[in-house]
């Protein structure tokens, strides 16, 4: 085979880099940064290069594996197939669809084709007990955006490239390359901010990588950015600086958020966060004197007990100073695909509980904390069986050692993954899905949350496997076999896929608000030719978007074709304004003061005087998880240039509190929590601010019965073991993650 040069958006992370990707016989011979891609400008870093390698993985399954007599055996896919057939048939006979629990792992957010597969799938299913990574790290901002703009989707990004101010909560983009705001080249965009004279404050219990090229790095206390938050909101207010200009008219509420934060003086807010009361109030006058300024907050302020609070209260700070939907603050992108938002309903929370701790639905989904009480708790309703799709919850789900103890003893487990990993080991049935570059690509998720307006569409590099399906035809394929449990349903894949279609086709038509409203379905479906079916569901989503051709109705509009003649991406400028187009609230205005938030602020006000001043004040030790630029949560450990030098899992302990515990740099320390124990080597470094623990999570490989060779050599330990299932953000169902109060001694 030829030598080839392919480009493509990196499925890797959220920064949705362009590479240039050369290859020779069906292999990569090299990875580069695409020096064309006009937003990620040739920016690269460690993982993206790794393409290759993932694809090559002599671990990486080709075909799927079948449990017989304990032992994982190859099998035909009709084999595999046939295998849940006959194993989820007996069960949902006899169990009811609500004993079959679905976990969907975060890769699912970068792959186009499963996330417009999962839903049909979940439907078939017909199951409530449906979870996913988003109730691990990243709900609260769903549920906050959901209750102040109308829609979970409608989340707001920091505009980088024009602010002059930005002020950073619990992230750390120079090692995550950034979450829920989609930027490649962290480094150089907030090296750019700071060149043009604007400021950059990070605010975290540690010194990261990013605060260290930051203007001032502000430790505080793990779990209380939302004080800080609601203290520099009441600073604002108190010194007459909140200045929402000409957000006004498009605002309800603010009066009650005055009120509400009213309590949290600087020096109240001090004492529970660490953070100098005269450091809150400077925050506080930057950022109100900023040309322009934006708040950003992720991981670290939403894994924690208030996590929706300060999801919120980021926000909040940006409406009150007059930076939401403004140049240089925070916007709202316009993913090409967009339709017009429409308000259905007000946005809910809790249309139903969990079944054993009646923990409240978001976005339909439970909280994935507790499904191993669903798994372990007997009753009707209970989960006997899990499908996995791209997801590892025994490493990365809180109370891990528990729930990975669960999955042994369930009836049925189908894992879509290309690994047989700590999860996967327990698989009945393990279904591979293509590598990455086996798969075309658009970034439906992230074109959403992207600090510019840009659309990539990258067909796939290589084929697959003989005889293997496409990702989107497994999920049908499951889909199918769950519609045939049903008495009416259809188990015909191609036909349930075309359904799919067909509906998707008929929504478009009938919606008053497309630009293809009207039209004859027969023709739309023609026109979108014989592509497989899920580029043809994305190319009518693309179509009929706002920036679409509208199948002729715009000639000079997108398609996939369209994107396919450019493939180094397609840039269509900064961010704009977008209210109130971009809201889908009953008010049609941004709504501040959502009474659940107004009330769970009272919670935080109380604790003001007692939680973390009582751990502080015992000597006890916090809990805090860590990014790594080199891993993606816990599944490119297996790739070796990934995890070659010194281990990397090892704790993070200030040297004062590792003189206290009788710790030496290097030893093993034993950490323990509520929930278990993991003996850990400890670092001491004085970055991590005394009292806090830190220990970087995707980690725990070598597991028996797992085959992934280069992983099982740097196995580390898996920090999820600690971290608490029982406790909960409230208001999402989120897992706590930071603040978790352990003890540590020598091992
Ligand atoms: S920053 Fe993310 S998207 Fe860019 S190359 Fe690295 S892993 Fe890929």
């Amino acid at each position: 085979m030829a030598k080839r040069v392919a480009f493509r958006t990196c499925p890797l992370c959220e920064a949705t880099c362009g590479l240039r990707i050369e290859t020779e016989n069906g292999h990569v011979t090299g990875i580069r940064g695409d020096v064309d891609d006009p937003f990620s400008k040739g920016f690269i870093c460690p993982k993206g290069s790794t393409l290759g390698a993932l694809h090559d993985d002599p671990d990486r399954l080709r075909r799927p594996l079948v449990r017989r007599d304990g032992e994982h055996v190859e099998a035909t896919w009709e084999e595999a197939f046939a295998e849940v057939v006959r194993r989820l048939t007996t069960l949902v006979a006899t169990h009811g669809p609500d004993a079959v629990a679905v976990y969907i792992g975060n890769p699912n957010a970068h792959n186009f084709a499963n996330t417009l597969a999962i839903r049909p799938l979940a439907k078939a299913l017909r199951t409530r007990n449906i979870y996913s990574a988003s109730t691990v790290d990243q709900m609260p901002k769903h549920v906050a955006c959901g209750l102040m703009y109308g829609h979970p989707f409608a989340i707001p990004v920091p505009d980088l490239d024009r602010t002059d101010f930005l002020l950073l909560l619990g992230a750390n983009p120079l090692e995550s390359n950034g979450s829920l705001a989609t930027a490649p080249d962290w480094p150089g965009r907030l090296e750019a901010i700071r060149r043009r004279g604007g400021r950059v404050v990070v605010v975290d219990p540690r010194r990261t990588r990013t605060a260290e090229r930051a203007d001032l790095h502000v430790p505080i206390r793990p779990g209380t950015d939302a004080a800080l938050l609601a203290g520099i909101a009441r600073t604002l207010f108190a010194e007459d600086l909140a200045a929402p200009g000409a957000l006004a008219d498009s605002v309800a509420g603010i009066e009650l958020v005055e009120r509400a934060v009213s309590g949290f003086t600087p020096e109240h807010v001090a004492a529970f966060t660490g953070v100098p009361a005269d450091t809150l109030v400077s925050l506080a006058r930057e950022l109100a004197a900023a040309p322009t300024a934006v708040v950003y907050g992720r991981v670290g302020t939403h894994t924690t007990v208030y996590g929706t609070l300060a999801a919120w209260l980021v926000d909040v700070l940006n409406v009150i100073t007059g930076n939401l939907d403004r140049p240089g603050g925070a916007m709202f992108a316009h993913a090409a695909h967009e339709r017009p938002r429409r308000l259905q309903r007000s946005f809910q929370t809790g249309r139903w509980h969990s079944r054993v701790r009646g923990l409240p639905e978001t976005m339909g989904e439970l909280p994935v904390a507790t499904l191993a009480d669903e798994m372990e708790t007997p009753g009707a309703g209970q989960v006997r069986a899990l499908l996995t799709i791209a997801g590892n919850p025994a490493l990365t789900t809180p109370d891990a050692g528990r729930l990975e103890g669960l999955l042994a003893g369930l009836e049925l487990m189908v894992c879509v993954d290309p690994y047989l990993n700590a999860t996967t080991r327990h698989a009945d049935v393990i279904l591979p899905p293509p590598s990455a570059l086996q798969k075309s690509h658009y970034d439906l998720a992230f074109t959403a949350l992207s600090v510019r307006n840009v659309s990539d569409f990258s067909p796939a590099v290589f084929e697959r496997e003989p005889g293997a399906p496409s990702e989107f035809e497994i999920l049908v394929r499951l889909a199918a076999i769950a519609a045939g449990l049903g008495a009416d349903a259809d188990p015909d894949p191609a036909a349930l896929a075309t359904a799919t279609l067909a509906t998707e086709i008929a929504k478009a038509v009938d919606d008053p608000t497309s630009p293809i409203h009207g039209r004859d379905a027969a023709e739309i479906e023609r026109a979108l030719g014989d592509r497989p079916v899920e580029e043809r569901l994305l190319d009518l989503m693309l179509r009929t978007g706002h920036r679409g051709d509208g199948f002729g109705a715009t000639p000079d509009g997108i398609s996939l074709a369209m994107l396919e003649r450019h493939p180094h991406g397609i840039d269509f400028g900064p961010l704009e304004p977008r209210l109130p187009n971009a809201l889908a609230t009953e008010s049609g205005k941004v709504e501040l003061a959502p009474p659940s938030l107004i009330a769970d602020l009272a919670r935080l006000e109380q604790a003001l005087d007692t939680s973390a001043l009582d751990t502080a004040a015992a000597g006890g030790m916090v809990l805090v998880g860590r990014r790594q630029l080199r891993t993606a949560n816990s599944w490119t450990q297996n790739v070796p240039v990934l995890v070659r030098g010194k281990d990397s899992c090892v704790a993070h302990l200030h040297p004062d509190d590792a003189g206290r515990l009788g710790l030496e740099d290097g030893a093993t320390a034993r950490v323990s929590s509520a929930a278990g124990s993991i003996d850990v080597p400890v670092v001491l470094t004085d970055a991590i601010m005394p009292g806090v623990v830190c220990i970087p999570y995707g980690w725990g490989h070598g597991l028996p019965g797992t085959r992934q060779a280069v992983a099982a050599g740097h196995a580390g330990v898996n920090v999820n073991v600690l971290t608490d299932a029982s406790v909960v953000d409230p208001l999402s169902g989120n897992a706590v993650l930071n603040g978790i109060p352990v003890t540590i001694v020598p091992a």
